[in-house]
């Protein structure tokens, strides 16, 4: 069902009067966990003031090891709704199991299926009976053909509000956390008729690329761009190397409109 050849015209994800997948792209930002409430409105409120829609946060942390902050839980979805009223923006959260499901449905406007979870086909089936868009990530060593199975999981059980993300795979190279596969985004936008965004945070693990790589994710037809801000990333409790504080999101997000506008892109 999210094949091309099945249905040729692009599918449409509307989030918060975004047109996902419309040629437009879109921008999701925001820390890598939900921290507290004033960590999450400094993010939030710079985000607002670029006219943006959406923010991103994580309250359960899919960690690699158990002693790592696990993220706030329910506590964390609570603060993401509250700013999601105060700032009218949309929130993209990861959920990890269906159990957190229902609940989750009540504070948070993405379900966000990490890359952890890209095979947990409960998850998968769960989000797909739920009438929520759905943010998939690309496994950590996920062919693509096996990316595009997990969202054709969702979409069996009647949900297409999906939005493909690349986010990197591993690879022999240590240069950065996980290598871009960049090439996964026409190939996907020519398999599949789903949005597809990439994620510049957690596919380089690197500050320093994130400009370069959100370029590159454009010029070559993603439809929306992820990446992290926190306020202070120094004190971050997960990914503290990649995320970017404000006046470097300022900056970011400043030169990739001149880029974008130098392309004529939108
Ligand atoms: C995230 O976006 O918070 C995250 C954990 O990313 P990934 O699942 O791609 O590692
Ligand atoms: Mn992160």
């Amino acid at each position: 069902l999210v094949s091309r050849k099945r249905k040729p015209e692009d599918t449409i994800v509307n989030i918060n009067g975004e047109a996902i997948g419309s040629g437009e792209p879109t921008f999701v930002f925001g820390p890598c966990a939900v921290e507290s409430y004033e960590q999450v409105a400094a993010v939030a409120a710079s985000i607002q003031s670029k006219g943006l829609k959406m923010i991103r946060g994580g309250a359960y942390k899919p960690r690699t090891s158990p002693y790592d902050f696990q993220g706030l839980g329910l506590e964390g979805l609570k603060i993401l709704k509250q700013i999601s009223k105060e700032f009218g923006l949309a929130v993209v959260s990861e959920i990890v199991t269906p159990s957190h499901l229902d609940e989750a449905l009540d504070h948070i406007d993405v379900i966000q299926i990490g890359a952890r979870n890209m095979q947990n086909f409960e998850l998968l089936k769960a989000a797909g009976a739920t009438n929520k868009p759905v943010l998939l990530k690309r496994g950590l060593a996920a062919t693509i053909d096996e990316f595009i199975n997990a969202a054709e999981y969702i979409i069996s059980k009647g949900n297409d509000q999906i939005i493909l993300c690349e986010r990197g795979i591993r690879t022999y190279e240590k240069a950065t956390r996980n290598t871009l596969d960049i090439s996964a985004v026409p190939i996907l936008k020519q398999e599949t008729h789903l949005p597809v965004f990439v994620d510049v945070t957690h596919s380089t693990g690197r500050r320093d690329l994130l400009l370069p790589c959100a370029k590159a994710a454009i010029a070559i037809g993603a439809d929306g761009v992820m990446a992290e801000v926190h306020p202070d990333p120094a004190v971050a409790l997960s990914d503290a190397q990649q995320q970017m504080s404000i006046p470097q999101f300022d900056e970011f997000y400043e030169t990739l409109q001149k880029f974008m506008k130098s392309y004529e892109i939108h």
